[in-house]
């Protein structure tokens, strides 16, 4: 149905979820656990999960610059959660080890939520989709700063939820876990099909 080929960052998180609902689609996915598999991808996605934990193991495996230099020649990128806060160029609250890719031109915040409501679900109202979607949020990041030429796609009351900047694409959520694959489609013809 869709002829694309998607890798999704399979470190560490909630990988196995991204891989089902772009196959459940028709795209070709596949499980990134070297550099080298990143060759011919359209498209990547960095789940969600401990981003201090994806960051430490993409540096021993030597992710950076590869992920870099394929975004570079044309390679979409889409972060969950702790993927979209790997993707930023700025992380607020970072751990010192903890280097951001710098792919998307953004401040997002670890953990902003605090403890109280530190996973929630909520209905967002998200561009481009014909109705409300379920947003399920596990210790989400903030998206405090975009950039002027980015498209935000959805907010939680006034905070960012949802970005997109050309190739790139960010949600503070989960979409892989609510069995509805209405963002992975807009991923695959809409950011990944217009790059
Ligand atoms: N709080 C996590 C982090 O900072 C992200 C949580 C998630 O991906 N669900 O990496």
């Amino acid at each position: 149905m869709v002829d694309v080929r998607v890798g999704v960052l399979a470190l560490q998180g909630a990988f196995r979820e991204h891989i089902l609902d772009l196959e459940g689609l028709g795209a070709s996915a596949l499980a990134v656990r070297l550099p080298d598999q990143l060759a011919g991808l359209d498209g990547l996605i960095i789940p969600g999960g401990e981003s201090t934990a994806i960051a430490k193991l993409m540096r021993t495996y030597d992710f950076y610059d590869a992920i870099r230099a394929r975004h570079a020649e044309g390679m979409a990128v889409w972060g969950t959660c702790a993927g979209a806060i790997l993707m930023a160029t700025e992380i607020t609250d970072a751990r010192p080890d903890q280097e951001p890719l710098g792919l998307m031109e953004a401040t997002v915040r670890r953990n902003a939520y605090g403890r109280q409501i530190d996973s929630f679900e909520a209905d967002l109202d998200i561009a481009h989709l014909d109705a409300p979607f379920r947003g399920v949020f596990i210790r989400a990041p903030l998206i405090e700063r975009v950039s002027d030429h980015a498209e935000v796609l959805a907010r939680h009351g006034d905070q960012i939820v949802a970005v997109r900047d050309g190739d790139l694409l960010a949600t503070t959520f989960h979409p892989e876990l609510t069995g509805d694959p209405r963002v992975h489609r807009y991923f695959l013809e809409r950011v990944i099909g217009a790059s």
